[in-house]
Parts: C-alpha cells; structure tokens; sequence
C-alpha cells in the first residue's frame, strides 16, 4: 500500500526559507530557535539564509537575500561581525562560554541592526550552562536572536524547549514507520501523525488509543483548533466537554499541543500559499479551506497563537493542570 505521506514537519528546505521570508517581512521573528535533525549541511544552510535575509543589502525584497553582495558573501564565509558561532569545547558547552555569549549579544552591532548567535550542539550545554542560557532566553531583547543546533529537541532541557520554537529536519524513515500503522489498522493520516510524534510518545498513544478513538483524538483537537482561530468562545467549554478526556496521563495534553502547533504552522503555510499538496492528506486541505473561506485570520493572529500554545507546553511542564492551562489558551486566544 502506497502512502504519499513522507512528511516531516518541515523537512522540505524551500518551504522552510519560504516561512522564514514571511515571518521575517512581517516581522515575527521569534527570538529563539532550535533547529533539530541529523543533517547538519541543513542547518547551516538555513541559518546562513536566515541571517543573509536580515542582513542582506539587495534593497529589492522580492529577491532578498541576493547571495552576491557583500554582505551575503561574508555570511556564507562565516565572516559577518554580527552573528557569533559557539562550539562545544571539549565535551561539552560550558558556562563560562554562554556567560561570554550573552556580554556579545548584549554590546551594539556593529555592521547590522540586529545580532545573532548560534549554538552549535547545543544539547551538549551541561545544566550550569543550560540554566545560563535560561536567563537570556527568559528576558528576550529585541532584535537579538539566538539559534540552537540540535540532534534532537527532545535532549535539551524542557524548560529552554519550552522557549524556543522548533524546526525540525528529520531523517527519520517516516514511510517505514507509517506503513507499520497502516498495517496495525491505522488509516493513512492517522499514521501520518503518529509518525509526527517521537516514539515514546507514539507509543503512549498507541497504549491509550485505538484506531476509532484515535480518530476521535483527532477530530477533537481538529474542532478545537478551529474555535481558536475563528477566536470562538466556544473553545472555553470544549476543553470541558471534548478535550479533558484525552489529558491523562499529562503528556498526552503534552502531544494534544503539539498537535494543534502542527495544525497551525501548516496552516500558516497554507495561507502564505506554501502548501505542498502532495505532502498532507486532503483533509487538511478541507480544514484549511474551510477556515479560510469562513473568516480568514489574519497570519499575525496565527503568529499569536503559536506563542499561546508553546506558553500552554510551559505550563503543563511546570505541573499547572492541563484543563487549566488549556482555558488560559481558550481566553488569551478570545483577546
Ligand atoms: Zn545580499
């Protein structure tokens, strides 16, 4: 059985520079980012037209960044004075290093209006220079940015993940391990995004979930996350009457976020016409149509939104009880 559903939640490079160019002309850049993979080539080759395309000189935006100035020239050369690499020493990133970091990022630029820096194995920072790293990332300043590399997202600490917004470039075998669902009697896209999900906790969902009531999961979150984009008070009571039920144990109200962050970056990239059709089964594209015809959001309130939704994670982590932190997303969403 052939599934057209090898999708990662971004692994698709042209679709990521793509984001990037919207939220960076709309300036919504987040403050932070980890970009989680394997493929490092990936990596530098995002953060190289990240800070290219804040920094570029091209005045024309349509085709910024140019790659040809000068400036673009010296990003790729690793020799722009506004963007700083840090590499573990040793075995790992040390304190000392991010204290160094955060007295750079805090000094005037000196050639951009903004600066940068990245961290290269970032999951190696030990818990001193972690808790550092907390502190900058707890106080954003504007126009300071910082990128984390990582293997995985899931090895940093859940409070520095709980800040930062994650890109993932997977190479996992999603189509080996959707074909396994597909067998076990899941449908193409329930396979689809439980492949989505880290194992351990695609294991907890196949422990707690069958089939039918997967699908139900599904639907509910689905419905949910069409109330807080249309901003419909309704949302309030459905984390009573529909959504409750899926928070137990606490990471699966963990997941239902991730889940409604999925649903929301893909429909960011929808509205900004970066869908790639073949890539998601069509009733996402039924979802996405439907919110668009009936009140089309506008993207900032989908940038909003984002922030809501990492800030409901933070919370779970931090042992607030899912219900509650979900009616704090139903109202900061109503806002
Ligand atoms: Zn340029």
């Amino acid at each position: 059985m052939f599934c057209r559903l090898n999708l990662t939640i971004a692994s698709n490079s042209m679709i990521l520079k793509g984001y990037f160019k919207t939220i960076v002309k709309n300036k919504h850049l987040s403050h932070a980012y980890a970009f989680s993979g394997d493929n490092r080539n990936e990596k530098v080759d995002l953060t190289e037209y990240l800070v290219a395309l804040l920094a570029c000189e091209q005045s024309d935006d349509a085709i910024r960044p140019c790659g040809k100035c000068d400036t673009c020239q010296r990003i790729k050369e690793g020799n722009f004075p506004d963007m700083l690499f840090v590499e573990k020493d040793d075995q790992s990133v040390r304190v000392d290093q991010i204290r160094e970091l955060k007295q750079w990022l805090f000094t005037t630029p000196v050639e951009a209006d903004f600066k940068i820096a990245i961290i290269k194995d970032a999951e190696s920072m030990n818990t001193s220079a972690s808790n550092a790293l907390l502190t900058v990332l707890e106080e954003p300043v504007e126009n300071v940015y910082i990128i984390l590399w990582v293997n995985h997202s899931s090895n940093l600490l859940p409070t520095i993940q709980s800040r930062v917004q994650t890109i993932f470039f997977d190479d996992k075998d999603y189509q080996g391990e959707q074909e396994e669902f597909i067998e076990q009697g899941y449908s193409c896209s329930q396979a689809m995004i439980l492949s989505y999900f880290l194992s351990e906790e695609t294991s907890l969902l196949l422990d707690n979930y069958t089939p039918e009531s997967f699908e139900e999961w599904l639907k509910d979150y689905q419905l949910f996350y069409q109330k807080l984009v249309q901003q419909d008070k309704m949302s309030f009571v459905m984390v009573q009457t529909h959504l409750k039920k899926h928070f137990k144990p606490s990471t699966l109200s963990l997941m239902g976020a991730d889940y409604l962050l999925f649903l929301n970056y893909h429909f960011m990239l929808h509205l900004i016409g970066m869908t790639a059709e073949e890539k998601l089964p069509s009733i996402y594209d039924k979802l996405f149509s439907h919110l668009k015809s009936s009140k089309q959001p506008p993207i900032q309130h989908l940038v909003e939104l984002n922030q809501h939704l990492l800030n409901t994670k933070q919370a779970i982590q931090a042992n607030v009880s899912a219900q509650l932190a979900y009616e704090q997303l139903s109202i900061k969403t109503n806002k």
